[in-house]
Order: C-alpha cells, then sequence, then structure tokens
C-alpha cells in the first residue's frame, strides 16, 4: 500500500517554500559557533590517539589528557557537529530498552549495573561542569514517560507501574504517577535527571585538549591503519600512538580483523531520527523532559529562556535509507507538536542517526590490540559516550572498570554469567 499522503497545508505548515524563518539545522550548531582547528600536516607521535569529536572522542581526550597522558584528536569535519550536534542531550540514565526487558536480556545485576552507567555519566558531566565552570544551561529536571497522547488505555498504566516499581525496588527515584504534570496522563516520575546545551559544554571542554604534546585537528580524516608499527594516516602523515580509541560512533575497522568488523556491522542498525525547536510563551509547560510510550517515542524537552521558553520535540524515528519521505516525517511531527502545545512557533528543524543494538546496550571495549571501540548507544549516546570516555581513560591505564563484561564488543548472552557487578 502506498505511504498516506500528507500535505502540509502552506497558510499554516512551518516548512513552506516561503517561511525564510525556518532552520534546518539544530538549534545548537546555529547558535553555538565552535572555533576552528587547524588540519594536521605533519607526523606526530602520542599515547592515546583518539579518531572522531563527538562528545565521545571530546570526552575521552579530555580525561585522558587531565590524567597524563598526550592525546590526538582527530576529527573528518567539524568537532561536535555530526550526530552529537543533532542531538537532543536529554540526560538520562533511562533506556530506550525498558528495564523489564534488560532483566530479561541480562538478568537483574546487570540491568541495575547499565542504569548505574547513566547515573555514572550524568554525574560525571555535573563534575565536570562545575570543576571547569562551564556555562552550558546544565540543569537536573525530572524526565516522566508517560502514556501517548490520545491513547492511554489501562494496559498501558499498567506496563507503567510496573516499571516504575521495578526502578524504584532497584534503587532509583521512580515513582508511577496518575497524572503526569501538563499532560494529565499516566506516567511514571524519574527524579534527579538533567539536560544541557550539549556545543556550549563540548567547545568549553575541547579547548582544553591542544598544548603540552597534546592536539585537536579538524577535516584530518584518518584513512588507513597500520598494525604493524601502530600508526594512522591523516592527510598523508602518520599519528603514532600506544593506545587507539575509535569514536566514529559508525565504527571503522580500525586495528581489527574484517572478519570482526563484519560481524559487529551486521550487529548494528541504523535508525534516522528527527527533531524540532520551536518558542512557546513562558511558563506554558514545566521545565523537564518527557517521553511517550509510542514505538517509535516521542521526546520532548522545555528549556526556560529570557522572555520565552523554548521546546525541542524528537521522533518519527525508522530505518535509515528505508523511508524518503522527510518532509512528512517532519509534518507528523509537527502535527502531534500543535496537538500537545498549541502556541508553539517551530523555527528548527533537523535529523540525524541513532545506532542500535539487539539486545539494547552499547557496545564499548577493546575490539583489537591497542584499539578501543565505542558504538550502538541507542537514544543514549551523550551518556553511554560519556560513559565510554570513562571507560577508555581507565582501559589505557590499566585499570578495572565495572561495566567492562557488560558493554563488550564480543559479549555473548551474559545472563545468568558468574559475575557480581555489585562486587566489581
Ligand atoms: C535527533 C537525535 C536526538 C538524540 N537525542 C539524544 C538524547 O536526547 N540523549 C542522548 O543521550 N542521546 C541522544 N541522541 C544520540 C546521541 O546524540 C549520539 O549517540 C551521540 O551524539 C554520538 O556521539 P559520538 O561522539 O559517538 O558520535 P558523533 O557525534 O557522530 O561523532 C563521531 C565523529 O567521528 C567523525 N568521524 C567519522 N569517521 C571519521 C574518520 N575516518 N576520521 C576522523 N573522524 C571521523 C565524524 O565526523 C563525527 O564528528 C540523539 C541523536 C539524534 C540524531
Amino acid at each position: 500500500m502506498p505511504p498516506k499522503k500528507i500535505s502540509c497545508a502552506r497558510l499554516i505548515c512551518p516548512f513552506g517554500a516561503n517561511n525564510q524563518a525556518m532552520r534546518n539545522v539544530p538549534v545548537w550548531i546555529d547558535d553555538t559557533p565552535i572555533r576552528k582547528f587547524p588540519k594536521l600536516q605533519r607526523n606526530i607521535n602520542v599515547d592515546v590517539l583518539i579518531v572522531g569529536a563527538g562528545v565521545t572522542g571530546i570526552t575521552a581526550a579530555y580525561l585522558l589528557k587531565k590524567a597524563g597522558s598526550t592525546v590526538a584528536l582527530t576529527e573528518r569535519e567539524r568537532v561536535a557537529s555530526m550526530d552529537t550536534g543533532h542531538t537532543t542531550a536529554h540526560l538520562t540514565y533511562v533506556t530506550d530498552v525498558g528495564l523489564q526487558q534488560l532483566v530479561r536480556n541480562f538478568g537483574k545485576d546487570h540491568a541495575q549495573a547499565a542504569w548505574d552507567a547513566g547515573v555514572a555519566a550524568i554525574n560525571e558531566i555535573e563534575r565536570i561542569v562545575e570543576e571547569e565552570g562551564i556555562e552550558c544551561e546544565f540543569a537536573r529536571v525530572p524526565a516522566y514517560v508517560h502514556a501517548r497522547v490520545g491513547g492511554s488505555s489501562k494496559k498501558e498504566a499498567s506496563a507503567l507501574k510496573k516499571e516504575a516499581d521495578l526502578a524504584a525496588k532497584f534503587g532509583f527515584d521512580a515513582a508511577y504517577l496518575n497524572s503526569a504534570p501538563y499532560f494529565n496522563l499516566p506516567a511514571v516520575r524519574f527524579a534527579n535527571q538533567a539536560k544541557f546545551h550539549p556545543r556550549k559544554y563540548l567547545r568549553s571542554l575541547v579547548v582544553k585538549i591542544p598544548g603540552g604534546g597534546s592536539h585537536v585537528f579538524e577535516k584530518s580524516a584518518a584513512s588507513e591503519f597500520d598494525p604493524k608499527k601502530s600508526r594512522v594516516k591523516v592527510n598523508r602523515t602518520w599519528i603514532s600512538f600506544d593506545h587507539m580509541l575509535i569514536a566514529t560512533n559508525n565504527p571503522l575497522v580500525g586495528l581489527a580483523s574484517i572478519a570482526g568488523a563484519t560481524l559487529l556491522q551486521t550487529k548494528l542498525s541504523l535508525y534516522t531520527s528527527y527533531a524540532l525547536g520551536a518558542r512557546v510563551p513562558p511558563g506554558t509547560i514545566p521545565e523537564a523532559l518527557f517521553w511517550d510510550t509510542r514505538e517509535p517515542y516521542d521526546y520532548l524537552r522545555i528549556d526556560k529562556h529570557r522572555g520565552f521558553d523554548y521546546v525541542v520535540l524528537g521522533g518519527e524515528d525508522h530505518k535509515t535509507g528505508q523511508k524518503k519521505r522527510t518532509q512528512q516525517a517532519y509534518v507528523r511531527l509537527w502535527r502531534r507538536l500543535e496537538k500537545i502545545i498549541p502556541e508553539a512557533q517551530v523555527d528548527h528543524r533537523w535529523s540525524g542517526q541513532i545506532i542500535s543494538t539487539p539486545d539494547g546496550l552499547p557496545y564499548i571495549g577493546e575490539n583489537a590490540e591497542r584499539q578501543f571501540l565505542a558504538t550502538g548507544y541507542c537514544g543514549n549516546g551523550i551518556t553511554f559516550g560519556t560513559v565510554a570516555a570513562m571507560m577508555a581513560s581507565d582501559w589505557t591505564a590499566g585499570r578495572k572498570n565495572p561495566w567492562t563484561k557488560l558493554f563488550a564488543v564480543d559479549r555473548k548472552k551474559i545472563k545468568g554469567a558468574a559475575w557480581n557487578y555489585l562486587r566489581e
């Protein structure tokens, strides 16, 4: 059956060709330029090479330099401009795959450990923000997972209650509500989640990396990997290293075997997700994070500004390459935004890629000698990217890390494995 035609009536739809005010770029990229970094033009030698300068690569480079290593952060395009520039930056430990499903996939200890990783990431971001005095609008806010607008059923409410009860039993600050603020729908409230401006945060971190034998390069793609000499070709020159982190989101083969890299690719699914940014009158909706129970789900954040509030609504995820009607995805999302916040004036729209795994947890860890890889974050890439940076820092120092086995790139089914997370 052909897809249903969805029209965008010229006079009211914000996406008509006449709307010059509509920006087809993430609001974070539009309002926060980041200084340029040079291209690599000579051979260099560092302790740790990091390929890819999104949240994973920048955080890892920052932590490693702080810990005393020399680093080279090499980026094919511009820093914090790919998925990290296209994010919506909800900072939460609540994963796309629900807690009950994680317990079924991995067992209780491991499910709890996965959410604890998110807690650790939010705390780490908060620590860095405070320590460095970064003005990036970091704020602790509650998050609400609520029943679908116009589709609430008893079954949905009961599933939400079970999720809330299990999370509370595991020690997370979660509670079932008959009526979420603003939406007046059954929901789970997770206290103490957070949000920030991703580029204001990362532009402050990335400038701390160059100097003392460390570097940041832009327009400098890693194009050839030489495992024998532990070096990577960039712009016809070489970067030699002791350790390397592949932080390209969609993973490169790097030093791994082609067979291993191909197997990993078969486990990753690429989705495109869409977002709209809109101004709303101050105080229209509480400053918080909201997600619904649709499949794929909608996700909403609200930020307070002087004289107006700004909302970002995301959703409409589909497998990358399977749908060509991008315009229709934006129109559907806009219609739902209009329904929940009729006052919303959309002025930005953008899309980006989400990389998912079959069991809902990321792949983070060593996948070849001297090589550490991080990918498959699903919708939690800012928090899992931060966790990956913390883990990479432990890996180069030879320190134990509590999530090594759970997030291992070559994990099989680890449910019931002889591993005590609490002891680890
Ligand atoms: C619309 C949308 C909404 C989202 N919302 C959220 C959210 O609310 N919360 C959340 O936690 N996550 C969210 N995510 C997911 C999250 O944004 C991403 O998972 C995360 O930003 C990925 O970070 P990264 O550093 O791994 O990758 P990226 O930011 O993609 O960085 C990888 C970098 O590697 C570079 N690169 C690639 N190949 C090479 C090469 N050969 N040499 C050098 N450099 C190379 C790329 O140019 C890129 O800059 C969202 C994603 C999207 C698209």
